[in-house]
């Protein structure tokens, strides 16, 4: 007997079904759904909030982040020159940090039925529905849970009062990167490219 191939019931919450694709999930979640109406990932309403994320809350909860961040170094004793180099470093660091996740991590091929739903959370839920509005900022609840071992990184890298402007540099990087990556698939240009002369 021919084992039946599983097909992904879309109108019910998706997270808890990709895993039985199996081997086959691959090629469905490189199967966009060009669709801004956004599915339901979880049955239950707690985590389904989590998922969802509207753009400007990006830049709300994580600049004051920043700033005091930041300020945090300066009142340690740095001077307006130093802060700026670590700031630089900072956006640096996540820069390296993003390219090697996304390198390594996020487009990594699963078919057991725990890795194809950690890689659907983590990431292939943005190649199977790359215009999603409201799936396109990483959600501040999980941010938040990440910064903790980026925190941990810089702090093994530096000493105690520049770590405080370094992650305020490397958070800064990671919202310019995610509100640029959310214009890409969502700005409305408002003019024209300029001729060329
Ligand atoms: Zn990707
Ligand atoms: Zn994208």
């Amino acid at each position: 007997m021919v084992a039946q191939e599983f097909i992904v019931d879309l109108d019910k919450p998706l997270v808890f079904q990709v895993g039985r694709l199996g081997e086959a999930y691959q090629e469905w979640v490189h199967q966009p759904i060009v669709s801004k109406e956004g599915p339901r990932f979880f049955e239950s309403d707690f985590w389904e909030f989590l998922t969802r994320t509207v753009r400007w809350a990006i830049t709300v909860i994580w600049l004051p982040v920043e700033c005091w961040s930041i300020s945090m170094s300066t009142r340690m004793g740095h001077s307006l020159h130093e802060i700026a180099l670590m700031v630089a470093f900072g956006i640096l660091v996540w820069t390296l940090l993003e390219y090697s996740l996304h390198r390594f991590l996020f487009h990594i091929r699963t078919k057991g039925y725990w890795g194809n739903t950690m890689h659907y959370l983590l990431h292939g839920c943005h190649h199977k529905h790359p215009v999603d509005g409201l799936r396109l900022v990483f959600p501040p609840a999980a941010t938040a849970v990440l910064c903790l071992p980026f925190w941990n990184l810089l702090k093994f890298m530096s000493t105690p009062s520049t770590t405080p402007a370094l992650f305020g540099g490397g958070l800064l990087g990671y919202v310019m990167y995610d509100v640029t990556h959310y214009y890409l698939h969502h700005g409305q240009p408002t003019s024209e490219v300029p001729p060329k002369s």
